[in-house]
């Protein structure tokens, strides 16, 4: 089991590694916000964990357990947004995917991977349930 902090590290390691081709600690300290020590303290722990092999001053590299893990902490992110989306959240979804998506099993991120799949193959249920939702609006239903 990763912490909440490692998975970042490793999903935005992932996510390089896919969109550049290539991980530097450099890259992924801009794209966290955070200083070059704490990168290189998530890479060596993610290297002893075996997510990764790094080479210090050279690239990192994924190992096999690192892609299928980072692949799906990438999924899971997007399929949380997708998700806040389908169900009409006015939230910001980038925020709200990183606050939660820690700490939501597996079971729970197959669910609403379905309820995704369910409103993208019924659009016109997702129809109903925005016109639900402006009608419960607009007559102050709103629960918060
Ligand atoms: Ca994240």
């Amino acid at each position: 089991m990763l912490t909440p902090s490692l998975e970042d590290y490793l999903e935005e390691i992932y996510r390089l590694s896919i969109n550049q081709g290539f991980i530097r600690i450099t890259d992924v300290a801009r794209k966290l916000q955070v200083s070059l020590p704490s990168v290189n303290k998530a890479v060596k722990l993610l290297s002893e964990k075996g997510y990764l092999n790094y080479i210090p001053y050279k690239n990192i590299d994924l190992t096999e357990k690192g892609e299928r893990t980072g692949q799906f902490l990438v999924y899971r992110n997007q399929m949380i947004q997708n998700f806040l989306q389908v169900i009409g959240s006015k939230a910001d979804k980038a925020v709200e995917a990183e606050a939660i998506e820690h700490y939501l099993s597996r079971e729970t991120i197959n669910a609403l991977t379905q309820v995704v799949k369910f409103f993208e193959e019924n659009p016109a249920i997702q129809e109903k349930l925005i016109e639900f939702q402006k009608e419960k609006e607009g007559s102050g239903q709103e629960i918060i």
